[in-house]
């Protein structure tokens, strides 16, 4: 199977487009921003943000590509991690034809793992324990399904789907089946499948990891291998146990699927027949097509946090291509058509009792939770105190609880809340959901 992953050459002609201007420091809209709140996770940590964050990034990449920068110094491939890669930079620049600097960055890394130093000691462990066990987290494989032992003690045991058919793929993710603050994800979700009587089945033991972090730290090879395996299981589900729908309520395995697994030759013809979906489109339809009632009350005051990998890592960004608009390259709108941004608030007002209220930094302005492109597992302390600093952002909005439709944020987040000894949880949209479902 060919792979189209590109080089930091193919991605010269962005990364030169970086004028340092750091309109990219600051969440806002267009317009003289009403508020001036930080953007880049990196850049607030770490402060000299030319260094760290995007336009410092695009430096790097200068530096590396005229070979005046080498990865052999250790603070310097250090600075290439210090990113979550949660792509606010290349939301907010204006520059023509954007500079996208989180695939430049994720191309730096690449070049650092094929050289032989990247990625960071532990964010190594994390790739070899994909190569042991199929999962970022070191654990074996029978300890996938001991998130379904609630299911198994209620006698409502969810179909595997090596054994039986099933309409629909629940695909786990590593973080819900194995983090265990996290595991409320896939409890939420199956139970309310089960209430809703859809005819789904999961993978257990031999789901194979999305491949998310492996490209996140750089290690395409690691990532071509699991993706390689996913798409023709997907293949192979879809034609011999009747699977149509694959749904995952990770934000990550999502985004895997949807954006870096189209970089495959094969993506088409594998994927012919089968659609991907977020929990939260799949149940928003159900919604919408009046197969989702709520018969309880939950009386939550909520506020939203929008991931980045269900947000504006699937952006697309609309350039000029013939100057009949404003003239050739310039930018000039961005489609936001396939972040979920709406999808969520919807169902949440829907809940009878909830009441959503909204931070300052929201949608394609949010701030990332701190956990993302390896820096949970390569800079743990900033990843849960950057995460705390969003947890202080909702309380602000006078919110009691925060909700999310990620594990990682899910368990990144609430290890933010410790932190700071805050009241305020993190919940999953499929948590509160399942609260509202008799
Ligand atoms: S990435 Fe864009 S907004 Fe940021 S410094 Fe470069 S040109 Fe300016
Ligand atoms: S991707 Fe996020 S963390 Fe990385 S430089 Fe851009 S804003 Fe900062």
């Amino acid at each position: 199977m060919e792979w189209n992953i590109p080089s930091l050459k193919d991605l010269e002609h962005y990364f030169w487009r970086c004028t340092a201007c750091g309109t990219c420091r600051v969440a806002y809209d267009f317009g003289p921003p009403p508020f001036a709140r930080p953007i880049c996770p990196a850049g607030t940590e770490y402060g000299f943000e030319g260094y760290y964050s995007s336009k410092g990034k695009a430096a790097f990449a200068r530096g590396i590509s005229d070979g005046s920068l080498t990865f052999d110094d250790p603070d310097f491939l250090e600075a290439i991690y210090k990113c979550t890669v949660c792509g606010g930079c290349q939301n907010q620049c204006q520059v023509d034809y954007k500079p996208h600097i989180p695939e430049v960055i994720e191309a730096m890394r690449r070049e650092a793992v094929d050289q032989g130093y990247g990625p960071l000691p532990l964010q190594k462990n994390l790739v070899k324990s994909m190569k042991n066990y199929n999962n970022p987290y070191q654990g074996p494989r029978r300890m996938r399904l001991d998130w379904t032992r609630p299911f198994k003690k209620a006698k409502t045991p969810i179909k595997n789907l090596n054994k039986e058919p099933a309409e629909v793929l629940f695909y786990v993710g590593c973080t819900g089946a194995f983090n265990k603050t996290a595991m409320a994800v896939p409890q939420a979700t199956a139970r309310i499948f089960q209430k809703l009587g859809i005819d789904f089945g999961i993978l257990g033991e031999s789901e194979v990891c999305c491949g998310s972090t492996a490209m996140r730290v750089g290690d395409a090879e690691e990532f071509k291998r699991v993706a390689t395996n996913n798409l023709e299981t997907f293949q192979k589900l879809h034609e011999e146990k009747g699977v149509k729908t694959i749904v995952s309520s990770c934000a990550g395995c999502y985004r895997a699927i949807k954006k870096d697994y189209i970089l495959s030759s094969e993506y088409d013809k594998l994927m012919d027949g089968i659609e991907v979906m977020h929990t939260v489109q799949f149940l928003h339809r159900l919604m919408k097509d009046g197969k989702l009632k709520f018969q309880n009350e939950v009386p939550w005051k909520v506020t939203y946090h929008d991931p980045c990998h269900t947000g504006r890592h699937l952006n697309k960004f609309r350039v000029d291509e013939d100057g009949s608009q404003l003239w050739e390259g310039a930018y000039v709108d961005v489609d936001e058509s396939q972040c979920l941004y709406d999808i969520p608030r919807e169902i949440l007002k829907a809940i009878p009792g909830v009441e959503l209220v909204e931070m300052e930094r929201i949608r394609g302005n949010s701030f990332c939770c701190g956990g993302g492109g390896g820096v949970m597992t390569g800079f743990g302390d900033w990843a849960s105190k950057n995460a705390s600093l969003r947890i202080q952002e909702g309380m602000e909005s006078g919110a009691e609880k925060m909700i999310s439709i990620c594990p990682f944020c899910h368990y990144n987040l609430n290890e933010g809340s410790k932190r700071i000894g805050s009241t305020m949880t993190l919940h999953d949209l499929t948590e509160i959901l399942d609260l509202a479902l008799a």
